[in-house]
């Protein structure tokens, strides 16, 4: 059983009402797409779309909501179609 982390991108899912409950500080993260400690953010010109892998929700986020962290992604990761173009 391996732990490596790795470094991803992600953003904090904006339903906050719905994640609230489990995780009161930081609320819910989705992946977006894997990166390394040093890779400067993917040129977005324009809001990117993303659906909560938890709630369903879909929100529009800004390209300064990427946020970069350590984090052990789950096999069933599935990119976003953004980050499959790089
Ligand atoms: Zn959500």
């Amino acid at each position: 059983m391996s732990f490596d982390s790795q470094y991803v991108w992600v953003v904090v899912c904006k339903n906050q009402k719905f994640h609230k409950r489990q995780n009161l500080f930081f609320g819910h993260k989705i992946p977006l797409g894997e990166t390394d400690a040093i890779m400067p953010p993917p040129a977005l010109d324009d809001l990117i779309h993303v659906r909560c892998d938890d709630c369903g929700q879909e929100y529009a986020y800004h390209p300064k909501d990427l946020v970069r962290i350590e984090l052990e992604l789950p096999d069933t990761f599935a990119p976003h179609p953004f980050f499959l173009q790089m």
